[in-house]
């Protein structure tokens, strides 16, 4: 499918914006590992299941909801510990043939998470596929549930809002999506729920094919051939 005209002749061009955590990759192993690594070395008393209700977020924001000081410090120990237990992220399965059928109908692709560039990079890269832009915390702008990542990757694109659609697991995803003008599709594979009105909700990493009318005819590598 070729990029939609609009009646002001410009060229609308389809942007699919995807979350990392709980979208893309299964990190929750690698989240876990580190959120013990801290509660050890800093003498933290809060279990990961109060940690990841704020998934989403940056960092900061997340130790400032939980009332945990020093977040720096703490924010070192995360990070060092979760480059220790990366090898147990793990892709969602068929997440990386969905990603080759979208960009095989024309659609760019964007990341937009809370993670750090540094520990986003390597689990991108193992996806292997043409992300036109990648916005993760420490440009300009606030972090989600802000709409700032997701407008500054339209900007990245040149793309409208209303050309953008944006998947995600959490409710600060659904928020940021709304606050930004951006459709919304919820990965119900992830890690939490949608805020209200209730979004669609896509069950399976193919689902996001269907709900945004791409047809199978120009995913060839969903259909297990490379040509
Ligand atoms: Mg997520």
């Amino acid at each position: 499918m070729s990029p939609t005209s609009m009646d002001d002749g410009a060229v609308r061009q389809r942007v699919l914006l995807l979350d990392l955590d709980g979208v893309l990759v299964d990190t929750r192993p690698v989240m876990e590992e580190a959120w013990h690594s801290v509660t050890r070395a800093h003498g933290i008393d809060v279990p990961f299941e109060a940690y990841e209700q704020h998934l989403g977020r940056p960092f900061d924001d997340i130790m400032a909801r939980l009332g945990i000081a020093d977040a720096g410090r703490v924010h070192e120990t995360y990070s060092q510990a979760s480059q220790a237990a990366s090898h147990l992220a793990r892709h969602f399965n068929g997440m990386t043939e969905v990603l080759h059928a979208f960009a095989a109908a024309d659609w760019r692709l964007g990341i937009v998470t809370s993670k750090p560039l540094n520990r986003a990079a390597p689990l991108i890269a193992q996806l292997g596929c043409p992300f036109a832009t990648v916005r993760t915390p420490g440009g300009p702008g606030r972090g989600k549930p802000a709409p700032d990542p997701l407008l500054l990757a339209l900007v990245d694109l040149a793309a409208d809002p209303a050309c953008g659609t944006y998947v995600g697991d959490m409710e600060v995803d659904h928020e940021a999506a709304r606050r930004a003008g951006v459709r919304y599709l919820h990965a119900g594979w992830g890690y939490g729920r949608p805020g209200t009105p209730t979004p669609a909700i896509a069950h399976s990493p193919s689902d996001l094919l269907q709900l945004l009318d791409v047809s199978d005819e120009s995913a060839p590598f969903v259909a297990g051939s490379l040509l």
